[in-house]
């Protein structure tokens, strides 16, 4: 039988906990910024000023992962090293040159972080100043190797002179990989970072995995629908930052072989775990096409691709159709009209 003392204790007891429940309630806390020249986003399901207080210390870890990275900044180590050769001390810059040495070898050297002043001459790092003339970028593409870029116990070093070094292929997911650790450090376990095409997916959304749109590279809408859950989607193409001339689009990923942009596909996703991993390789498959792009993701464990060629065709590797919600195949042949 219930007394009437205990039956107040119960109902106290459900008011407190009713309070509290609505106190950690989950939500959609977002916030937009400028990292990296683009849009960088950060979704988290949490409470409210959970959400908020990871959120801030997630876009905080982010930008100082561009600053560091940033080769037109005077604070970055490898703006001195860009123009002075020297060493770079400093343990981060190390890792993630040691990554993209792994990708330009695997990738034989489609990915090549010493692409530095092949992009200089095509006025990538400004506005994109016009076809340059062939003297220029068979000079340029004597500085470029990547064999020529040495690391020893945490010191990025060359000695070549006037070998340059630029991460923008890869530092970007770098930035999304450490986001996503501060929001777990956090105690966040549902978040979605997007840097311009650069995304990490953790947990799920309400118990269903991320959907996470690709961009029509040649207009509006969506080309497919991934879903995905703790998997970074990063996307490369050739519509980011271009010019065009007598009808030619000319962007900024460069062949390293023959010193041009790229020209088979115009947008290369890769899926897998690692964003600066995934990021790297979207860059890289752009540069290598079709065939090669397929047959090097192949060796990737965990890694798949999805690619768009210039002829409006889908490519993707064997492992992707696990990660497909939706694709538009009429956009896809409006590609080629
Ligand atoms: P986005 O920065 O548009 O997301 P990417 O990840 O593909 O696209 O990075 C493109 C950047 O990578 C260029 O702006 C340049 O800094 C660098 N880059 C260009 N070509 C190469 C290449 N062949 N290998 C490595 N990095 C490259
Ligand atoms: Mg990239």
């Amino acid at each position: 039988m219930f007394n009437i003392s205990r039956l107040n204790k119960y109902i106290i007891i459900i008011i407190f906990l009713s309070f509290s429940l609505s106190a950690c309630r989950r939500e959609e806390v977002s916030e937009t910024k400028i990292l990296f020249n683009t849009y960088c986003s950060i979704t988290v399901w949490a409470s409210q000023r959970g959400g908020e207080e990871a959120i801030r210390s997630a876009f905080e870890r982010m930008g100082e992962v561009e600053s560091k990275f940033n080769i037109h900044s005077e604070t970055s180590p490898l703006y001195r090293f860009n123009r002075e050769g020297g060493d770079i001390e400093d343990d981060e810059i190390a890792n993630v040159v040691k990554e993209a040495l792994e990708i330009a070898g695997k990738s034989k050297g489609a990915f090549d972080p010493s692409v530095y002043p092949l992009l200089e001459v095509w006025g990538i790092y400004g506005e994109g100043s016009g076809i340059p003339e062939e003297k220029q970028i068979e000079k340029a593409l004597k500085k470029v190797g990547y064999d020529n870029i040495s690391i020893e116990n945490g010191r990025v070093y060359s000695a070549v002179e006037g070998l340059g070094i630029d991460l923008g292929g890869i530092a970007k997911g770098y930035a999304v990989d450490e986001g996503i650790k501060e929001l777990k450090r956090a105690g966040i376990d549902s978040a979605l970072i997007d840097a311009g095409g650069d995304i990490y997916a953790l947990g799920s959304k309400n118990g269903r995995e991320w959907r996470i749109g690709l961009q029509n590279p040649r207009g509006e809408g969506n080309m497919s629908v991934f879903k995905v859950s703790d998997r970074a989607v990063v996307t490369s193409g050739d519509y980011h930052r271009y010019f065009e001339e007598g009808g030619d689009r000319y962007h900024h990923i460069i062949d390293p072989q023959t010193g041009y942009p790229s020209e088979e596909v115009v947008s290369a996703t890769v899926i897998g775990p690692k964003a600066m991993t995934a990021d790297g390789w979207a860059t890289a498959v752009m540069v290598m096409g079709v065939r090669e792009g397929l047959e090097a993701i192949k060796e990737m464990e965990e890694y798949e691709v999805f690619m768009i060629t210039s002829e409006g065709e889908a490519v993707s590797s064997q492992g992707l159709d696990k990660y497909v919600a939706d694709m538009n195949l009429d956009l896809l042949h409006k590609l080629d009209e």
